[in-house]
Order: structure tokens, then sequence, then C-alpha cells
């Protein structure tokens, strides 16, 4: 046995709890030791029998004696009885319904107790004691004993049996990933150790020293990664595309509006960065309304105008749509070929028809792209699902990257490019760790795109450092001017009404409104789980025909077909709606400045961050805009989240917020790691992720290549894998 080991390997695991188990999640030995202890409890102290007194918990060591069943009153009742002693005095015990414990204990052996002690008519007795035979090291009593979750037909005392002997099998055998450089450096308990003292520590300190080194492990093996995938970046190949600040200042001349200084902030590093001929990868930070995209469509501009097409890739279809008009309206002077694939309908915009968009077959979109024949592709997650290949991609744009789940950079693809005098793009998947460079094959070089990713959520500072750390931060840290503060208010269910009333006089002004419903999670027991589609449909039915009659209601849902989306989205846009009832499908990136109030019901279901874009959806003009969260929660959780919203206006704060108060799990794109529950909390631990860091660096840096530790190296392939689906 090893720790790959199948459990079908472990001795003592039959079929029965193979498959409780792998309900659990665990499939082998190592899984097995991984389930670590949700809590201990201190059964260290072993009390004379002579101490014992009624109504408290002791434990005992001693012997066992007179052990007989006896017969009760209650027939189903098994009743077996002993006596207890040891140097002290001895006491009476009493077992119910457990009858082959009157045949359990051979005559003076030593066996440890742990029970209560009540009081019948006949005196004091120790009841339903748990047992364990004493010995060098027991696992149940006289120790500080492991208490796992609980899961049905799992035990406790079943899991420190298993794990105990399994511990004892290979834990003497178990090899080390750290370097033992890091583990002196950072006073961390070895492998084989740390594993023990989880869970069978010796004390409370050993067990929170074990649960630190595997955090510090977990985080340091995450920097690893992401420092060694940082070093190939810098040495794989990207197309340099020049800076032409000429023609950047005609398109800035052709805007409605003049970027702010942040947005031309952004753009020069942005730009700068492609100019180098190693790939850029940045993540482009800035809250909602700050004016990512036209940022985003500058970078397109500059690849399409050295010759070379750009890819952007967007989280809904509303969103993919809204970009491709914009950036085809702004990049169309400058004769740039657009084309939309999304999982409906595809489009295709032409320098020749700037302001129209024609319908176009998938084949014939698919076959445009891999010719260069489409300058920029903008799309959903069909453009990585479907077989979309590239003529000679420079750039690719994921926007509110926080939405996708993968790290979606190693999915596009590119084919070579047959009769044109530029480098030659080979077929083959885009992510850097997929490319060789492969040198021997002399002028074929190979070009990896420039990386640009987009969020309007803030990456708080450890999780920059951890799991972001291979991407370069730019941050638009204004909003355009003109822009008011959104008034955000909670609102009592007593206030309802005139929360009404605001909203109809605001749409008397000409004004849109939003209101978003939460998706409200199946229930757990037997009620009939309530849809999301229900509760939008219900209020949507309920605002039009009772509260709004008079008024232009719409709803808006991810279950509609995709048509009828845009269609709904194309009225509100253009005024033709008043009141927008939504899922959180508007949460990203949809931009109606004319809308002026966002209304949430069931405020308490979503993070601070999830607000906080839904408020962004408003106050993108000059209009005085406002924001109501509505809740039925009294908890005061949930008033002091909603208060952090109602005080401060910052993204960055309130992502923040989040992950103290919910933890890094709300954090999409966070799961994919697949960081273990223990872990996941100390990823808000600054300390802990520093050192761990730094440890990572250090060891890069020094002549520990990877490839003389085999096991860190495995591990680093372990998470590009998990991260790139390989
Ligand atoms: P986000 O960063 O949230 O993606 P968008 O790029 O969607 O923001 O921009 C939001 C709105 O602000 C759009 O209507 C856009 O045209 C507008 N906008 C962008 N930059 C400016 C600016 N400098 N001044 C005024 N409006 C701007
Ligand atoms: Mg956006």
């Amino acid at each position: 046995m090893n720790l790959s080991s199948p459990l079908s390997e472990v001795p003592r695991v039959g079929p029965v709890y193979q498959k409780r188990l792998k309900g659990m999640g665990i499939l082998t030995a190592r899984d097995l030791l991984f389930h670590f202890p949700k809590t201990y409890r201190d059964l260290s102290v072993i009390t004379p029998v002579s101490k014992i007194t009624e109504g408290k918990e002791f434990c005992l060591s001693g012997t066992i004696a007179n052990v007989q069943e006896k017969r009760t009153f209650i027939k189903q009742v098994s009743v077996v009885e002993g006596i207890f002693s040891d140097a002290t005095g001895s006491a009476r015990v009493v077992w119910l319904n457990q009858p082959y414990l009157a045949q359990t204990f051979g005559a003076g052996e030593k066996i440890l107790l742990c029970g209560k002690v009540l009081r019948d008519k006949t005196g004091i007795f120790v009841s339903n004691p748990a047992h364990e035979k004493e010995g060098p090291s027991p696992i149940h009593i006289g120790r500080i004993a492991p208490v796992y979750a609980e899961t049905k037909g799992v035990s406790s005392k079943w899991l420190r049996f298993i794990i105990h002997s399994i511990l004892n099998a290979i834990g003497n055998a178990l090899e080390d990933a750290l370097p033992q450089s890091v583990q002196k450096e950072c006073n961390l308990l070895p492998f084989a150790a740390a594993l023990r003292q989880v869970h069978f520590p010796d004390s409370q300190k050993q067990a929170d020293l074990a649960r630190e080194r595997f955090s510090f492990e977990e985080l340091f093996y995450i920097s690893l990664f992401i420092l060694t995938e940082r070093k190939k970046l810098a040495e794989i190949k990207a197309p340099s595309i020049p800076l032409s600040v000429d023609m950047m200042k005609r398109f800035i001349a052709k805007l409605p509006f003049t970027l702010t200084d942040g947005q031309k902030k952004a753009a020069w590093l942005i730009l700068k960065d492609m100019e180098k001929p190693r790939p850029m990868n940045r993540i482009l930070q800035g809250d909602v309304g700050s004016g990512k995209t036209v940022v985003a469509a500058m970078a397109a501009l500059a690849c399409v105008k050295a010759g070379f097409q750009a890819a952007f890739l967007a989280p809904t279809e509303i969103l993919a749509r809204q970009h491709f008009k914009t950036i085809g309206s702004s990049l169309a002077p400058f004769k740039a070929t657009i084309g939309l694939l999304t999982g409906s309908s595809d489009l295709f915009i032409s320098p020749k028809l700037p302001n129209d968009s024609i319908e176009i077959s998938r084949a014939k979109l698919l076959q445009k792209a891999k010719e260069g024949a489409i300058d920029i592709l903008i799309g959903t997650h069909a453009l990585i699902q479907d077989k979309v290949r590239f003529s000679n991609l420079a750039l690719v744009v994921v926007d509110e990257q926080h939405r996708f789940g993968v790290r979606q950079r190693a999915h596009l693809q590119t084919t070579p490019r047959q009769s044109s005098g530029q480098a030659n793009y080979p077929s083959t998947k885009l992510g850097a760790s997929k490319l060789p460079l492969d040198k021997a094959r002399g002028k074929q070089t190979i070009l990896t795109p420039h990386f640009l990713s987009m969020t309007a959520t803030p990456i708080p500072r450890t999780l920059a450092m951890t799991l972001y750390g291979d991407l370069d931060p730019t941050v638009i840290d204004e909003l355009p001017i003109g822009r008011k503060p959104i008034e955000t208010k909670v609102i009592a269910p007593k206030d309802r009404g005139a929360a009404y009333v605001f909203m109809k006089k605001e749409v008397e002004k000409g004004r849109q409104v939003f209101v978003i419903c939460p998706r409200i999670e199946p229930s757990t027991n037997n009620t009939q789980p309530v849809t999301e589609i229900k509760t939008v449909k219900e209020e949507y039915e309920k605002l039009a025909k009772e509260v709004f009659p008079e008024l232009r209601v719409a709803m808006l849902h991810g279950k509609m077909p995709a048509r009828e989306k845009e269609e709904v989205m194309k009225k509100f846009k253009r005024g033709k709606t008043d009141i927008l009832v939504s899922t959180s499908v508007v949460e990203v990136g949809v931009d109606i400045p004319n809308a002026s109030v966002m209304m949430i019901e069931g405020a308490d279901r979503f993070g601070l961050a999830q607000l906080h874009q839904f408020r962004g959806r408003v106050g993108r003009s000059d209009h005085q805009s406002y924001c109501f969260l509505f809740t039925e929660s009294r908890s005061a959780q949930t008033q002091a989240r909603l208060r952090a919203l109602v005080e401060s206006n910052s993204g960055f704060l309130l992502a923040e917020k989040d992950l103290q108060l919910r933890g890094p799990g709300d954090f999409a794109g966070t799961k994919q790691w697949g960081i273990p529950d223990f872990a996941m909390a100390n990823l808000t631990n600054l300390k802990l992720v520093a050192k761990a860091r730094e440890a990572a660096k250090s060891v890069l840096d020094s002549d520990i290549s990877l490839a003389r530790h085999p096991l860190l190296k495995e591990i680093t392939q372990h998470y590009r894998e998990r991260l790139h689906m390989e």
C-alpha cells in the first residue's frame, strides 16, 4: 500500500465502506489521510476510580471483572454489567444493548474506559462507556482524540481505526515533497509527523502546527506553480505589436467622451507590454463602469493594425452582443472586420457595412477566422468549446474573468497561415504550457498570443499573491467624470410601498428600473424546490399586474431562448421598457446608461462583490441613481454586510470584506484550484500567504531546480492539469 493505493487495497476497508467513502469523495489511501478531523476531544486525562463523581464524564484505566449479561423486565433491552477496578478503587459499569461485550474482555486485561457517571438506586456507575484495550498508543481514550465530520455510516471511531492503521503501515515511508530548506526556514513539521499529529496529536499545539504545515504546503505549491508559469512565459515568444501613437490618437478623437487618466494609463501599460516579444499576461481591474471595454478595444485595434487577430471572450451572450456592437462601431472606421460567435447565432460586421451586422453561418464564420478574414472574433464560451481556429491570433481578451471557471488562455487555437509572408503559426493550443520552444526547427517560431483578462471584482491582496500571482495587475482607479455616487439604501419590509412610489416617479422622469430576484437554492427538505425562474416570474407578474399596471414591465432570465433574451434587452436598451425584472444574468457588464434604480430582492442571498456589481448597472450617466436592497433577514451578519454596501462605494474594500466575511469560496475561480477546505481558510491569512510565496520564490531562485525535485515537479504539473483542464 502507498498513498495512491485505491481503497480496495487498504486493509479492512470492504466494499460497503468503499462505497460510503466514495460518497464522501474519498477514493485513495491519500484521501483518507487527508480527511482531517473537524475537531478534537481531549480525552487525555485519566482519573483514578476513587475520584469519579456523578454527572461527569471520565476516562479510566484498569481492569474489568465479573462481566455478565443480565435480564431486565423490559425484555428487549440487554444489560451487560461488570466491575471496573484500578489501584484506587472499583466502580460498576453498565452497558445497554451491547450484549457482545459480555464476551469481549479477557480476565485481567488492561483496558481504558470513557463514559459518564450516573446514579441509580444501588449507587453510582459508569454508563455505556467507550472502551479500548490499553497499549502504548491508544487511538480513542487516554489521548486527544480526533473527531471527524459526522457522516452516515462512517463514524469517527471507525475512521480513527482505519487512519491509524494506514499511518502505521506506511507512515514511515512517506516522502516529503517540501524541500528540507523550506521546512527548516519556516519551522514546519515534516510531512509524516504532520500527518500523524493532525490525526493523533500529542497536544493541541501540535495539532495546530500540523494544520499550519498543510496550509503552508498548499499555498507554497500554488505559489511555486504560479511562479513557474511566470518564468516560462518570460521565455516564450509572442508577436510584437508596434504601438502607433498616431493611430491611438485618432481612435481616441473619435470617441464620444474623453478617456479618464486611469484609462489612458492602463491602455499605455497594455500597449507597451504588447510591444515586447513575450506574451503579456495582464489583469485589468476596474470598478464597474470604469470603462474597461474601450481600453481592451485599443489593444485589439493595435493587433489588427499590425496584421493580427484578436479574440474577445465574454461570460454571457448579452455581454458578447454588447461588445460586438460597441467594438464594432468604434473600430469600423479603422476597417476592422468583426465576428460574433455565440451559442445561438453568429453575426459578422464588415467595414463595408459598419452599422449593420449580417447573419452568417457557423461554418462560414469559422472558415473566416481560420483564414484570417476576421480581425476580431467576439464570443461566449462557444468560442472555446467549438473548434475555433485562428490564422494569426495575437491577443486574447477575457472579460469578467472571475465569471469563467478556468483560465481560458489555453483553449484557443491557431492554424498555420499558408500563404502569408509572416511568421508561421502551427496548429496548436495556445496555452504557454503546451508550447515547446522548438529551436531546432529554425525559422518557424511559435508565437503565443498576449493575454488580457478584465474584472470588476478587485482581487484581494492575498489572492493576488497566490492564485493570481502570475498576472500583472493594471488598475483603473477612477470613474469617468460626471458620475454621481449611487445612493444605496436597505429598505425595511414596511417601506416597500414607499420604494415603489419612488420607482414610479423615476420612471415618470424618463428613467428605467432594474429589479433583481435571487436564485433560490433547492431546499434540502422535501418541499418543492423554488426555482429561480419561478421567483422571477412571480415577481414579474406581481409588478406588471398589481404594482405597476400602467408601466411597461419585462422579464429576463437565463433559461429564456437567446433570441428572446436579446429582444428583451434590446427593448430595454432602447427605452421601450420601464422596468426589467431579471435574475443575475444582468449582473455582469450590461450597459444601460438611462437606468437609475437598481432594486435587489433577497439581497442577503448575494455576496457583497456581486451586489456591488448589480449596483454598478446604474449610475452610468449623469442621472442621480439609487440602489435599494430588500431583505427579510434580520440576522446581525446580514445587516452588517448590507451596511458595508451602503457605506462603501469601493469595490476593493467590499471585496476584502467579502473575503473576510464569507471566505474565498465565494470568489469564483478559486474553486477550480481544488484547494482543500482547511487551506481555503488560510487564503485570507496574509502572513502565511506571504511566507509561502517567499519560500516558493527562494526555491525557484536557488539552484534546487524542479527537475531535481520530482515530487515538486509532479505537484506543479497536477495544478497545471487542473487549471487548464488538459
Ligand atoms: P466596465 O469597466 O464596467 O466594463 P464599460 O466599458 O462597459 O465599463 O463602460 C461603461 C460605460 O461608460 C459605457 O457606456 C462606456 O461607453 C462609458 N465610458 C467609458 N469610458 C468613458 C469615459 N472616459 N467617459 C465617459 N464615459 C465612458
Ligand atoms: Mg465590462
